[in-house]
């Protein structure tokens, strides 16, 4: 084991203790709002002071707006139909974004009136939705909101966050032990991909320490969309890191990219996988045993 991952084990603090999933939320809104003071929630830490108008990278500020709040059925089969709710606003740049354009802009959308999108929840679950997940743009960024749609929605549910894993110690404290599953995208193998495709500096220090965390403290499923170019220097590292570190860990690995919003401007992504490299990128799934799932 790791230096991160051994550090990510011992940071965690199991949130549960008995007390019911709204309950422990509902506790620590007061916190997460204060935190916004000298914003740390993500590992760009810019200590931007989100209560008085000020702004970091990601552009959030108080208030969390929402772009979509619907039934999807495109997620992990032990997930659809999920009924799900996409913040706005990013902590990364993606240039190969699919909602570039919601995700980038932390207002878009309308402002989240909370009440409202959990009755729809509350409908979507009765209608036989079997999750109900918050995405973005990046959720993590949007702590305060998070936990007041947690506080809010039922205990029962089953509560599904997916996350580019770019999040904070302090991050984890507020959101620890209170969802069932953690969706986080491994996106690159290596830093230099991460801060020229994404503009995320330091990325895998803090990515490892996110996944050992989760898999330690709930149910994780790792995602990975493969970019063409990036079978050696990205799946494969990835691959070798998963079957080292957390070898049984669900893995969805998506071969069908599409070249959306800025990517016709970016060295190398600008097309779609061929076939030879979705073929070696499944020949590497084999050679490290990898946990695949749909
Ligand atoms: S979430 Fe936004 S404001 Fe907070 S540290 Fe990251 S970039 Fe800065």
């Amino acid at each position: 084991m790791s230096d991160h991952v051994r550090q990510a084990v011992v940071d965690f603090r199991p949130g549960g203790g008995g007390i019911a999933r709204r309950e422990l939320a509902a506790s620590r809104i007061s916190a997460a709002r204060s935190a916004l003071a000298n914003c740390q929630l993500c590992a760009l830490r810019c200590g931007a002071n989100r209560l008085a108008e000020g702004r970091g990278p990601c552009g959030a500020g108080l208030d969390t707006s929402y772009f979509t709040a619907q039934l999807e059925s495109g997620d992990e089969l032990q997930l659809t139909p999920t009924f799900a709710i996409a913040l706005s606003g990013c902590n990364l740049r993606c240039k190969f974004c699919i909602t570039g354009e919601s995700s980038w802009n932390p207002r878009a959308g309308r402002l989240l009136d909370i009440p409202t999108v959990v009755r729809c929840a509350i409908k979507a679950l009765e209608k036989g939705a079997r999750s109900i997940m918050v995405l973005g743009g990046e959720p993590t960024i949007h702590c305060p909101a998070l936990l007041s749609l947690v506080s809010t929605l039922p205990d029962s549910a089953r509560l599904a966050i997916k996350t580019n894993g770019y999040y904070t110690l302090e991050a984890r404290e507020l959101l620890g032990g209170l969802f069932d599953d953690w969706v986080i995208d491994y996106k690159f193998g290596n830093n230099t991909c991460a801060a020229s495709v994404a503009m995320a500096q330091d990325y895998l220090p803090v990515l490892h320490e996110n996944l050992a965390w989760a898999a330690t403290s709930s149910h994780l499923i790792i995602r990975h969309l493969l970019l063409p170019g990036h079978v050696d220097c990205c799946w494969q590292p990835i691959a070798r890191w998963i079957a080292t570190n957390i070898p049984d860990v669900e893995l969805n690995l998506n071969l069908a990219y599409w070249p959306a919003w800025q990517a016709l401007r970016c060295n190398g992504i600008g097309r779609l996988l061929s076939d030879d490299e979705r073929r070696k990128a499944l020949v590497i799934s084999r050679e490290f045993s990898l946990n695949l799932i749909q």
